[in-house]
């Protein structure tokens, strides 16, 4: 994304700058590798709602994967259609299923047997039919962070294969539910396309058996999860959708008229943001020199949650030589570190920072921890 300093100077910071065109651009690669194939794709809202974001996406003509109550609210408002929306999650609220079942959401991605009766029950209630699919736990190690791993027995998440008959026969004999098919889901920040391959596998011996038992489902969903470049985000700015795509052209044998349902999110809104912050002060102490900024973990919370590494860049410093910078928050909390030891051009008061790929997991999990003030944001067309 294109930041120079003189079009921030006058920011308030700590803030988001979004780069609209790229993610215009990244919504039309998705559209050239997905067309001519029975893709759906869905945009994962908790990676970043902010209205503006979703317009754009609205606009390149996704649907939404949703995981709470107001999550299909704000959907409903940003003018997703109901038709293309799915909502997922282990813990939903009779509040939040009422609403989708109000609005006639295409999917509850539904976790558990308890759950699908309360569907079922809500649905009745409503003199509604509720479309579901099964989330099914294929047992499938996506090799990422334990925190984004999903799909692996020891996870709280989705159906275990060996009991996905009588959950699938369950489904089958619910008057209120209308179940559509199966939904899968294995991780978060996927760089490896092998995990995808194993899950094409997985979901082809699936089919298979289901056949056998006069079964067919009209879609399967495959979840999200692809990883974008944190390292080297100037040089991928747009995700490896190809790649991606290809596994499931290539692995998944899907059947006549039954639609593959996608469910992206870091990958399509990550590269597109980025954190602008001001150098609150630089300290030094006997061991260390830190770069103390004015955005913290309230606003990014990655890097103390998950160890995640941003790319950070000087906006402001023209300084031909370097030093090693521990760069900081002001929260009280020793994890608020976004780098140790990182290499900057001499940084001073006053300079401006980006923290780069923060377009995802950064907006969307900010809080008002200490009671700061939420981070400000700005687009850039
Ligand atoms: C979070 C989530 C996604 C999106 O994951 P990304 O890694 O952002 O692509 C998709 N589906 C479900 C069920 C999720 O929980």
């Amino acid at each position: 994304m294109q930041l120079t300093t003189n079009s921030l100077n006058q920011l308030p910071t700590p803030c988001y700058c979004y780069d609209l065109s790229l993610l215009r651009s990244t919504l039309n690669v998705i559209k050239e590798e997905t067309k001519d194939y029975p893709f759906i794709v869905h945009y994962a809202l908790k990676a970043n709602a902010n209205p503006k974001i979703l317009k754009e996406i609205v606009h390149a003509g996704l649907g939404a994967d949703l995981v709470s109550g107001n999550e299909v609210k704000a959907a409903l408002d940003a003018g997703f259609a109901p038709g293309m929306m799915a909502y997922a999650g282990v813990g939903k609220n009779d509040w939040e299923i009422e609403t989708g079942v109000d609005n006639n959401i295409y999917c509850f991605n539904v976790e558990s047997v308890p759950e699908m009766e309360v569907i079922n029950e809500i649905a009745a209630r409503h003199s509604k039919t509720a479309g579901i699919a099964i989330r099914v736990n294929p047992n499938i190690d996506a090799h990422t962070h334990r925190y984004i791993t999903t799909g692996t027995t020891e996870n709280k998440f989705g159906i275990d294969i060996p009991v996905l008959d009588e959950v699938v026969d369950k489904a089958l004999s619910l008057p209120h539910i209308h179940l559509r098919g199966l939904h899968f889901h294995i991780g978060s920040q996927i760089t490896d396309m092998e995990p995808y391959r194993l899950l094409c596998e997985k979901i082809n011996e699936l089919l298979d058996h289901y056949e056998g038992r006069g079964i067919t489902f009209e879609m399967i969903d495959v979840g999200g999860g692809l990883g974008i470049d944190y390292e080297n985000p100037e040089e991928h700015t747009i995700a490896p959708f190809k790649d991606f795509f290809d596994v499931f052209k290539q692995n998944l044998n899907t059947r006549q008229g039954q639609k593959v349902h996608f469910e992206l999110g870091r990958s399509i809104v990550a590269q597109c943001g980025a954190l602008v912050s001001r150098v609150l002060f630089v300290k030094e102490n006997s061991a260390k020199k830190f770069v103390i900024l004015d955005a913290g973990m309230t606003d990014l919370i990655r890097p103390a949650l998950y160890n995640a590494n941003h790319k950070i860049v000087n906006l402001t410093s023209q300084s031909a030589s370097q030093a090693s910078y521990d760069v900081v928050g002001p929260i009280c909390e020793s994890s608020d570190v976004f780098a140790q030891d990182l290499a900057l051009p001499l940084t001073k008061r006053g300079d401006l920072v980006a923290i780069l790929s923060a377009g995802a997991y950064g907006e969307s999990m900010a809080s008002r921890y200490n009671m700061r003030d939420l981070p400000h944001c700005h687009f850039i067309e």
